[in-house]
């Protein structure tokens, strides 16, 4: 009989372990603030930067909202970011993405201090998170590796199959499973016979981004499988990148969606933003 991993009482446990440190920071006259930056309308941003104000308003957090309109330039953009850097009184500096097409993303994400950048998206914190030596990790990634420990599921000497290869996801993920011993493969759109591969795996992350991608054939008996996708089924239902029902009894453990990974990256989020504020003031 297959476990689910329940991310909603992981990021609780992590939400009450930020708030704890908070509440104690709070009584040394510390507060911790995260600027948050949103370009334009797009519904699904919106929902998403909503639901940090409450993660930040749970944990005791300042929160910071600054809504530009979509026509907003690079320099505009640029400039808020540069003054964002040079607050003290701001720990932690998030754009939400994806920006209008018309500005540079990458632009901005290398503006951000990597000091500040609690989505560890700078070029520094990534080159940390490669090395092993770093102060953050991206929110998602690291919230997978909170779940897999919560549960105790060691990941020393296991084959861990990633499908996927971004920046913000499939990268980063197969180097934090790397860095727990496990023997890591990542795959992508070019892999031949990704069945074959898939096959072998003890611990499988889907982060590809296709409704129910991952059909029990895919899958070996006992394996956990972490599902990071997003998607709309065909009744515009959410749903992951695995086919839950179909792979479900083949595994030892399981993610949800909805309340499996997503909930994990703003409770990652949360724990990043503030250990910026503590590295930013010494504590
Ligand atoms: P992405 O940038 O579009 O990357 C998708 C990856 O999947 C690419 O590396 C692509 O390979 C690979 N892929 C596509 N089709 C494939 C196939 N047929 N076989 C094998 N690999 C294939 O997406 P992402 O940003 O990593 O996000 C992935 C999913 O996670 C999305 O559903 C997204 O919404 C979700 N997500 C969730 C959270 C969360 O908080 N839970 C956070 C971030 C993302 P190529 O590189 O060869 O094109």
């Amino acid at each position: 009989m297959y476990k689910i991993i329940d991310g909603k009482l992981v990021s609780q446990s992590v939400k009450d372990s930020v708030k704890a440190e908070v509440e104690v920071l709070k009584e040394k006259g510390v507060e911790v603030t995260l600027a948050v930056i949103i370009v334009g309308d797009d519904p699904a941003s919106r929902v998403y930067v909503n639901n940090k104000k409450k993660a930040c308003e749970y944990v005791g957090f300042r929160s910071l909202e600054y809504a530009l309109p979509a026509q907003t330039s690079q320099e505009e953009l640029m400039a808020l970011v540069d003054e964002l850097n040079a607050r003290e009184d701001v720990n932690g500096i998030l754009c939400q993405l994806p920006l209008p097409k018309h500005l540079d993303e990458k632009a901005v994400i290398e503006a951000i201090s990597p000091k500040k950048d609690v989505d560890a998206f700078h070029a520094v914190n990534v080159g940390q998170i490669m090395i092993g030596d770093y102060d953050f990790l991206p929110c998602t990634p690291a919230g997978v590796m909170e779940m897999l420990s919560y549960y105790d599921i060691d990941v020393t000497g296991k084959n861990c199959v990633v499908i996927g290869r971004s920046n913000i996801v499939g990268k980063p993920m197969a180097m934090l499973l790397l860095h727990k011993n496990g023997t890591v493969t990542i795959t992508h759109s070019r892999t031949v016979d990704l069945k074959n591969v898939t096959n072998k795996a003890d611990i499988l992350v889907a982060a590809i981004g296709k409704a129910k991608f991952v059909g029990e054939d895919m899958v070996k008996d006992g394996a956990v499988v972490i599902d990071v996708g997003m998607n709309r089924d065909e009744n515009g239902k959410l749903c992951g990148d695995v086919d839950f029902d179909a792979v479900a009894p083949k595994c030892s453990y399981i993610t949800p969606v909805p309340g499996g990974v997503g909930p994990m990256t703003i409770a990652v989020l949360m724990k990043n933003t503030l250990k910026a504020c503590k590295l930013q003031k010494n504590l």
